[in-house]
């Protein structure tokens, strides 16, 4: 016995409403889910567990994009360049010397997807938490949320799980992998801010330390165990001084953030490695105040042994903790790491990835398959691989797309195709197939003409 007991069915009441897609999740990749499919015409409506939209990118507070770029252009064109443009028109995007644009500020971001939605005519439910699918066979009929009104089941036609953990699919019945073949999962972080940076100081500080910087607000500085870092001597001493913890060093990092001059984003502290399962309530609770512990560490560490950081502050410490892997689906394709090496091309392509798998992991160090080792053809400066239709597609449910970090992926696969702009691109997809399932198919997102979707991202500005 473990003590846990089961108990019956809880009562809900079913909302007199129905939509045409209902989007679990408003995150990086649900929010343009949202929009792409109302503006394909759809009635939608985006559910989601926080108060704003953008999920990791904002409330988990990863920033910059990552590029995902080959042969000198942008994979990711679409939507995604519709959010780079009004977050830059907000001056809270930025392009640096070297044409990189996908600098950006989290919380202009929230504004900029509250937009987007709005405008494409998307309504949202926000602290509204998506409990259970009503399934209906092989069809979901209805989503049991739970807010402030208690429990209620939303009606749909097409769903999409864009909750990053596939709260949805696996509770559909939907087969998933997680984690590597231990079933350890890559790494948590909690991010943070640092306001009060003076950065012209903290530039030449850099410059002289071996690394190298472009100009005081496009700062990009890092320190890893064992990777020859040139802050690495910093920390050691920091560690021996008791400032820090070993740990602290296993993944260090800091990016600038347009429109918030004298503020520096962090791209750490690591969450303890024995707390990996973001998907564990309990795990991710913990994780919570492991993190917060750290930054007050790094903050610490920061003002005593960075010039120009004596008189930070703690800015923003991320709502969400950063999770960069749980549940994949098991989907009609499932992506592997050959796939990648391969440069693989499906008829079904919706996505174009160029992004390196980029394992954080908890067993020790970071493994980067980078493009400047290999032999392999995607290790070509102009090389990139096709992320399928299929891959968003969950076995068993007929009327259920997941785009995001949850698609159908092997654990290294996932690790390369999860960056933000390519869930924006997944979202898209996904937005528009789900409001032409819903119109065209009785709801059915196999019946989608993906030829036909292909043409119409192409339309909307899309690189597929
Ligand atoms: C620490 C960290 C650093 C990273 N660094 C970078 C980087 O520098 N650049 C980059 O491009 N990518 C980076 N990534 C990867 C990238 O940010 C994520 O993989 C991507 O944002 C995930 O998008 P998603 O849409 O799948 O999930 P999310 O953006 O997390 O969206 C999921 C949404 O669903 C909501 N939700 C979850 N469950 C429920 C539920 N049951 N009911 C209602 N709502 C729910 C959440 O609140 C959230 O809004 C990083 C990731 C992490 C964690």
């Amino acid at each position: 016995m473990n003590g846990s007991t089961t108990g019956g069915t809880l009562p809900y009441r079913t909302l007199g409403r129905e939509w045409d897609v209902i989007v679990a999740g408003g995150g990086t990749a649900g929010a343009v889910a949202g929009v792409a499919a109302a503006r394909s015409g759809a009635r939608v409506l985006v559910v989601e567990a926080q108060g704003s939209l953008g999920g990791t990118g904002t409330n988990a507070w990863v920033t910059p994009l990552m590029r995902n770029v080959s042969g000198g252009q942008n994979l990711n064109l679409g939507l995604t360049d519709e959010i780079k443009a009004r977050l830059r028109a907000r001056g809270d995007g930025a392009v640096d010397a070297h044409g990189n644009d996908n600098w950006f500020n989290p919380e202009g971001l929230k504004f900029v997807l509250d937009d987007l939605l709005a405008d494409a005519g998307a309504e949202v439910l926000f602290h509204t938490q998506v409990v259970q699918p009503v399934m209906d066979g092989d069809r979901i009929g209805a989503l049991v949320v739970h807010n402030k009104g208690g429990l209620q089941a939303l009606r749909a036609r097409v769903f999409i799980d864009a909750t990053g953990d596939a709260d949805v699919a696996a509770a559909a019945g939907v087969p998933f992998q997680a984690g590597d073949e231990d079933g350890v999962h890559q790494a948590m972080s909690l991010r943070f801010s640092l306001a009060g940076v003076d950065t012209g100081r903290l530039r030449d500080f850099l410059n002289g330390a071996g690394q190298p910087q472009d100009g005081p607000e496009f700062l990009h500085f890092w320190m890893v165990w064992g990777r020859r870092s040139s802050l690495e001597g910093l920390f050691r001493q920091a560690v021996t001084d008791g400032v820090l913890l070993e740990r602290d060093g296993d993944y260090f990092q800091a990016f600038s953030v347009p429109g918030r001059p004298g503020e520096l984003s962090f791209n750490c502290p690591r969450i303890r490695a024995d707390l990996n399962d973001g998907a564990d309530p309990w795990q991710l609770s913990e994780a919570q105040l492991d993190g917060r512990t750290a930054v007050t560490r790094l903050t610490d560490f920061c003002r005593r042994f960075l010039p120009g950081c004596e008189n930070a502050f703690v800015g923003v410490v991320a709502p969400m903790v950063g999770v960069r892997e749980t549940r994949r689906i098991e989907g009609e394709y499932t992506l592997g790491v050959t796939d990648i090496l391969d440069c693989a091309r499906f008829e079904d392509s919706i996505c174009r990835n160029h992004y390196p798998v980029d394992i954080h992991s908890v067993k020790g160090g970071a493994r980067l398959l980078h493009e400047r080792e290999g032999s392999a053809p995607y290790f070509a400066p102009d090389a990139y691989h096709e992320i399928p239709f299929r891959a968003l597609v969950p076995r068993g449910v007929v009327n259920l797309l997941v785009p995001g970090r949850a698609a159908s992926s092997t654990f290294e696969a996932q690790s390369a195709i999860r960056v933000q702009q390519n869930c924006h691109t997944m979202g898209e997809a996904a937005g528009i197939a789900a409001a032409w399932a819903a119109r065209d198919h009785a709801g059915q997102v196999r019946a989608v003409d993906v030829q036909a979707l292909r043409a119409e991202m192409r339309a909307r500005g899309g690189n597929v």
